[in-house]
């Protein structure tokens, strides 16, 4: 397959930046140039807020029916698509062709699940004070959102936003990732065949800050929604506040894990070794520290080793590969530097640890064993293939160890004892808790997070009430 040289999207047509500027764009697995990518400039970008100002009004107009007609044929589209876009992700971001298309089909549940929850938005009838009064509560679209996603689900992290505004009637610009650029062109393209009017979603790249400095102050955008690392997190809802505009942040995680001496240890081991090398172990709900009580650490970690040394690491397009390259070079330099930085504290490599081969951002599935409390890779989300085990003598202590850093995003955690999920369930300060299971990252389930992870939800229908604001009505008969 030919990558192709993605355009912006602005009123439904694909073009280029208007002062022709192209960004590259890479292939993970060996460096090599795929292509270009459209970099949008300030005139693109008035194009566009005129354009989502009308989309805007149409699609606020549009009945919900309607707008759920549009957003069901969407998913049925991207899943005809899904092999060709799979093939274009993995070429750009590096996962398994398999994540790539398993990310696809999530995608068109989410559209399905919004589409059908878009029939949903009630208002509500308050009893008046008088029997000559009405008194109603609506629920309106917030207006135009700016979207802001990142490289490591190019499609996912768009439709959750996408799918949330299209649901209640609010129009969007994403500024997808520069790095991953095709495979989200290719979800908003399957939203505009499927009968999306124009303006009602709007596609740009270029230089992030420029573009958020822009957008994020304009009169026209009434709502931001950033994914991404919680210190850029911080800059943007900072100036949303100074501009008084709605915002969503889901920000990064460091996923404690904590295991019981009572769980069963080899299916902890089954859940949870698969979800920490998914996509390389570059996903904010990724297991990173592991809490293992001293009685079945031995156990866990032998089978943990057993799987990651097992892992067939190379190129994401060839069938046999488990895991792929890291998506861009400055993670390949992080898992060096935490690596480091881990064994010069005291840490034991138990496997990996190095990079593999020199060319593409390929490292092996590490686990690093022992780090000290005051080590990088305990303190600072690794988002790389790295897993850290440390013994705790109690699950006290585990929840005061997974309490004790300023994220909370997700948690998981693997106990027989009712009394012991109870307890978690309570005590752990976290957006998303999960026992017993792999991750549930549901389209009918809330996601997001707690303190420096961000807030907001894009799930369930927390997701949608993210797009409306409400009024009250009140009238009287006279
Ligand atoms: P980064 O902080 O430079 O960028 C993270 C994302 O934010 C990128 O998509 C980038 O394009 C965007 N961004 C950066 N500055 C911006 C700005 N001023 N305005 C708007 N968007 C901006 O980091 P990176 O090297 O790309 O990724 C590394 C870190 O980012 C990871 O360690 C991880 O913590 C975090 N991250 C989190 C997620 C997530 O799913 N929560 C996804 C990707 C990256």
């Amino acid at each position: 397959m030919t990558y192709p040289n993605v355009q912006l999207l602005i009123n439904n047509e694909w073009r280029p930046a208007r002062a022709n500027a192209t960004i590259a764009v890479h292939n993970p697995a060996d460096g090599s140039l795929l292509g270009s990518v459209a970099r949008a400039g300030i005139a693109d970008l008035d194009d566009a807020l005129v354009a989502a100002a009308k989309g805007f009004q149409v699609w606020r107009n549009t009945p919900a029916i309607e707008r759920s007609k549009i957003m069901r044929a969407s998913a049925g589209l991207l899943r005809q698509r899904a092999d060709a876009i799979a093939t274009m992700m993995t070429m750009e971001q590096g996962k398994p062709l398999a994540e790539a298309k398993a990310e696809i089909g999530m995608a068109a549940d989410f559209t399905e699940w919004f589409a059908d929850e878009s029939r949903r938005v009630y208002g509500r009838l308050v009893p008046p004070r008088a029997m000559n009064q009405q008194q109603m509560v609506l629920k309106e679209p917030v207006g135009p959102v700016a979207a802001f996603t990142p490289w490591n689900f190019p499609i996912n992290q768009v439709v959750r936003k996408l799918c949330g505004a299209l649901a209640t009637g609010c129009s969007m610009i994403v500024k997808a990732a520069e790095e991953t650029p095709a495979s989200p062109a290719e979800l908003i393209r399957v939203f505009v065949d499927a009968g999306l009017p124009p303006g009602v979603v709007g596609l740009v790249y270029g230089d992030p800050a420029e573009i958020s400095n822009y957008l994020i102050p304009h009169p026209v955008i009434r709502k931001i929604t950033f994914t991404g690392s919680t210190p850029v997190g911080k800059q943007l809802a900072a100036l949303a506040g100074q501009h008084m505009k709605r915002a969503t942040m889901e920000l990064g995680g460091h996923a404690p894990v904590i295991v019981a001496a009572d769980a069963n240890i080899a299916h902890a081991v089954k859940m949870i070794a698969g979800a920490k090398f998914r996509n390389a172990g570059q996903v904010c709900i990724s297991p990173t520290r592991f809490l293992v009580e001293e009685a079945v650490r031995e156990e866990f970690v032998a089978g943990f080793l057993q799987y990651a040394r097992s892992l067939k690491v190379g190129n994401g397009l060839d069938a046999t590969s488990a895991m792929g390259p890291l998506a861009n070079p400055r993670r390949l330099a992080a898992m060096q530097q935490i690596t480091e930085d881990a064994v010069s504290r005291g840490a034991t490599v138990a496997t990996g640890g190095e990079r593999i081969g020199s060319s593409g951002n390929f490292f092996a599935p590490t686990l690093l064993l022992d780090a000290p409390l005051d080590s990088s890779v305990i303190n600072n989300e690794p988002f790389g293939p790295m897993a850290a085990v440390r013994s705790v003598k109690s699950i006290d202590e585990a929840i005061t160890e997974a309490n004790r850093l300023p994220f909370g995003l997700s948690a998981y955690a693997f106990t027989s004892s009712i009394k012991t999920a109870h307890q978690l369930s309570a005590q752990v300060q976290t957006g998303m808790l999960w026992i017993n299971q792999a991750a549930a990252p549901w389209a009918e389930l809330p996601f997001g997070g707690v303190k420096d992870s961000g807030y907001g939800s894009e799930g369930g229908p927390e997701a949608l009430e993210a797009y409306l604001q409400t009024k009250t009505v009140a009238m009287t008969s006279v």
